[in-house]
């Protein structure tokens, strides 16, 4: 190993995933590191790419699972990514915010200045950057979808051979959970917004969280939901899965929720192949029931 990367105090050696999962999963990554500033990604990259070691960047872990056998490389979270930074300009009516912060935080930031618009995004368990990738959102209306790709005006990132690129919304393709934006290595995202009184704000965010609190009310560890719901007339992916009756269905240590069929719980001991095994097994049962094949919404970290 390079002399060099003792520079770069974050990096840790064999440091277990599962607990940096919401759904509790994955083995061991052989370099781990949660930077707190674009020159601490810089140096990590740099090294990475030196050294000829692949690297995988996550955020909160709330959409992602690792595999048993863990990363045979750099795994890099943030986390701790400037997760204090946002900038408001109210002129503009525009918000910018690091990668690493958290939507709680940020949904908390806009109602406390009177902007709307990010409210939807409350009660989700991740951060800036991982919402971005995943165009995350939510609505309490059937035909309606609140998606933060919605919001965003421009995007600043890396590439991944660590030059800088500005993204305008003109470069910017998102559809549902779909953004194209992993290629890339998201640093901030500026977002629109609108001005809406601060009770009118809090008004909307507690009609989101009493709604979530009767429908997806899960303690376990879970990661949302495991698929896409199909577009078009189709029933959700929830409700295709109990039609096909395998709510409750359990493999191993994981399970589908008797509560939310579209999402899956950890029971304590659940492994990647268990996950794997039973979003198969599910898929081939929805199939069989509907003709239907469901995509999964959360991603498995792959080697670049
Ligand atoms: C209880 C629960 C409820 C949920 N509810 C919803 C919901 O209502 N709507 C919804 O859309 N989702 C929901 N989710 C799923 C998940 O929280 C969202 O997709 C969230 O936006 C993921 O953010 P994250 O930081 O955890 O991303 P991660 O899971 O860490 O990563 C997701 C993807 O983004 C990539 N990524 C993350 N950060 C960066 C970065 N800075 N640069 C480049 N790539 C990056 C990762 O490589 C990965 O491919 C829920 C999850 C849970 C556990």
């Amino acid at each position: 190993m390079s002399s060099s990367i003792t520079s770069t105090p974050a990096l840790q050696r064999n440091v277990l995933l599962a607990p940096h999962t919401t759904l509790r999963i994955g083995g061991p990554a052989a370099y781990f590191a949660e930077p707190e500033s674009e020159e601490e990604l810089s140096k990590l990259l740099s090294w990475a790419q030196r050294e000829g070691i692949p690297f995988f960047i996550f955020g909160n872990g709330s959409n992602v699972i690792f595999e048993d056998a863990g990363y045979e490389g750099l795994v890099i979270s943030m986390r701790r990514f400037r997760n204090d930074l946002i900038r408001m300009d109210l002129y503009q009516l525009q918000v910018t915010v690091s990668a690493g912060v958290s939507l709680a935080r940020l949904v908390r930031f806009c109602q406390e200045s009177g902007l709307a618009g990010t409210e939807f995004l409350a009660q989700i368990p991740g951060t800036v950057g991982g919402a971005l990738v995943m165009n995350a959102g939510f609505s309490r209306h059937g035909g309606q979808r609140n998606e933060i790709g919605d919001l965003v005006h421009e995007v600043r990132a890396l590439q991944k051979d660590g030059m800088p690129v500005t993204l305008g919304r003109e470069d910017l393709k998102f559809s549902y959970r779909h953004s194209g934006l992993e290629k890339y290595l998201l640093l901030e995202a500026t977002l629109k917004l609108w001005r809406r009184s601060k009770d009118q704000i809090q008004n909307e965010m507690k009609a989101n969280h009493d709604f979530r609190k009767m429908r997806q009310d899960i303690t376990e560890p879970n990661a949302g939901s495991i698929f896409k719901n199909p577009l078009g007339l189709s029933p959700a992916a929830g409700a295709l899965i109990e039609k096909a009756g395998m709510k409750g269905k359990r493999v191993g240590g994981i399970q589908v929720s008797e509560q939310h069929a579209n999402y899956f719980i950890n029971l304590g001991n659940a492994t990647s192949a268990d996950l794997i095994q039973l979003i198969q097994e599910v898929q081939k049962a929805v199939f069989h029931a509907t003709g239907i094949t469901l995509e999964p919404e959360i991603h498995i970290a792959q080697k670049n």
